[in-house]
């Protein structure tokens, strides 16, 4: 399927509605065809800027759904006007397709106790729901190919990775070179919400692009993570919209 993308900072982010990205995964699943969705937000460009075979693996994702409000600013200030997508709303409705067309999906992430409630949750929630694995995203490098050997036995059509980035996008790499006609979604702390262990913002945050100040208040130790990375960031896509808009005034365009 033909992509609209731009770069943030040197990286895709598709630019599309959450009706075309809802309907580009059941597209290639139709087809047959696997793919790996990034919900990328700021912080994971940043993890990026310092690791070559993350940003290769961001860069070679089928999908990036735009989903960080830091991600939609950079994209405003490159004068594209674009929605923000939450990975979570995104993923949810991707579950309920799923569900709709009997196809299995496997879960992997979290503590175990938040993975089982998890799934407890979305089978009561979501009519037909087939979780065909589930386990939890405390494991070490030497389990992975144990792991990825149990999801392959399974077959799922959707496999969900809540592991933290950079962590479940490199999984999702090594996983798809064994089974690679599955959708991947990396999908943060999706886990811990559907358990309902982390209580998702108020619409009002999430209406003002402001989730991510709601999530640091109710976790402070986000803050950290933040201060490292959003500044930096945000002195960079500025940067690079002054060049751009500079470019386009001297061209004329
Ligand atoms: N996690 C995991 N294994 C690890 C580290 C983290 O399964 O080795 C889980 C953690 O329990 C949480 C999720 O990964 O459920 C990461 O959530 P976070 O809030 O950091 O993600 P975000 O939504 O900010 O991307």
């Amino acid at each position: 399927m033909e992509r609209n993308t731009q770069k943030v900072l040197g990286y895709n982010v598709d630019i599309l509605s959450f009706e075309e990205a809802i309907n580009n995964v059941l597209a290639s699943v139709n087809n047959n065809i696997g793919m790996q969705i990034v919900t990328i937000n700021p912080e994971m460009i940043e993890l990026a800027n310092r690791n070559k075979d993350y940003a290769n693996i961001l860069n070679n994702a089928e999908l990036v759904i735009p989903d960080g409000s830091g991600i939609k600013l950079a994209l405003k200030l490159k004068g594209i006007k674009q929605e923000q997508i939450p990975g979570i709303d995104f993923t949810r409705r991707i579950l309920e397709k799923f569900a709709e067309n009997n196809l299995p999906v496997a879960l992997i992430g979290a503590k175990e106790e938040v993975v089982q409630k998890a799934a407890a949750n979305l089978q009561k929630e979501i009519p037909n729901l087939n979780i065909c694995y589930f386990r939890n995203g405390y494991f070490s490098e030497n389990d992975e190919e144990q792991i990825i050997n149990d999801i392959k036995d399974k077959s799922p059509k959707l496999v969900l990775a809540a592991l933290g980035a950079p962590k479940q996008e490199q999984f999702i790499f090594k996983c798809r070179k064994e089974l690679n006609n599955a959708i991947y979604i990396g999908v943060g702390g999706s886990f811990d919400i559907w358990a309902g262990s982390v209580e998702r913002a108020p619409k009002i945050f999430r209406k003002l692009g402001c989730e991510w100040l709601y999530r640091t208040m109710k976790q402070p130790e986000r803050i950290k993570r933040i201060y490292k990375t959003l500044p930096m960031f945000l002195i960079k896509v500025i940067i690079e919209a002054r060049k751009i808009n500079l470019y386009k005034r001297d061209k004329n365009v």
